[in-house]
């Protein structure tokens, strides 16, 4: 009988370690695409203490791209700068188009239970590392129902690109900007929720040559981390952290 083929002896080399600068696509300073999530139409989910997502989302971008741009080390573009719906494919394309270096989509969550808080940062996969990560990438891909975009022209290429091999090395530097993230906000006091790193099918991160993640900046349902999200200094906070950790990885310093 054959024997079954045996395991390939070169195991890949790990990706490039994060302390180094990246080489920009476009060339001069590397870009970020910064995406406040939601918009318009899709107010996303709404606060214990009332308001909305979209609103949370686009003050923080607004204030990473303001605190990166006053320090000039890297290139900053908004998928949106003001209160409107931009389909989950759109988002993409904005940073695919740019020859983005990197991107990441800000969002809050929302649970059932008002004591969940905390923030989790999320990186792309096929299979979800748990069910609450498969529920909240479900929850996000609703975006575009509604904003009445035709799924049946979007959905397939999810699929397509996520089974892509080549987005494997993509995929590497995106863990590595989640985990540079998480100390980023570290430092900046915010909390997270367990483990901080999770994945799941988000459609919004399914470029296959940007690094990209989503970042749940906190629970709207859980009345302290609503007040913080909602608050000036736990905006400037999360902002800080947010752009500390993009120069970190852009720039190796
Ligand atoms: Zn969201």
């Amino acid at each position: 009988a054959e024997k079954p083929p045996e395991r390939p002896a070169v195991i890949p080399p790990p990706a490039e370690p994060a302390d180094r600068a990246i080489k920009s696509r476009s060339g001069g300073k590397p870009l970020v695409v910064i995406d406040a999530g939601h918009g318009g139409k899709d107010v996303g989910a709404i606060a214990v203490t009332g308001g909305y997502e979209k609103d949370i989302t686009l003050g923080i971008a607004r204030e990473v791209a303001r605190v990166l741009r006053e320090r000039g080390r890297v290139r900053v573009k908004l998928t949106r700068d003001d209160d409107r719906f931009i389909p989950l494919g759109g988002r993409v394309r904005i940073a695919r188009d740019a020859r983005a270096d990197l991107f990441i989509s800000i969002h809050a969550d929302s649970a059932p239970n008002d004591q969940a808080r905390g923030a989790s940062v999320y990186t792309l996969s096929a299979v979800a590392s748990d069910a609450i990560a498969e529920r909240l990438a479900a929850r996000e891909n609703k975006a575009d129902i509604i904003g009445g975009v035709n799924l049946g022209v979007e959905a397939p290429e999810v699929g397509e690109i996520m089974v892509d091999l080549a987005r494997r090395a993509t995929n590497n530097v995106s863990v590595q900007f989640a985990e540079m993230l998480q100390k980023s906000l570290e430092e900046q006091a915010v909390g997270f929720r367990g483990e901080f790193h999770h994945f799941a099918a988000f459609a919004v991160l399914k470029a296959p040559d940007v690094p990209s993640v989503l970042l749940e900046t906190g629970y709207v349902t859980n009345r302290q981390d609503a007040e913080r999200l909602f608050s000036d200094d736990g905006r400037r906070r999360m902002a800080r952290g947010i752009a500390r950790a993009i120069e970190r990885h852009l720039t190796g310093k």
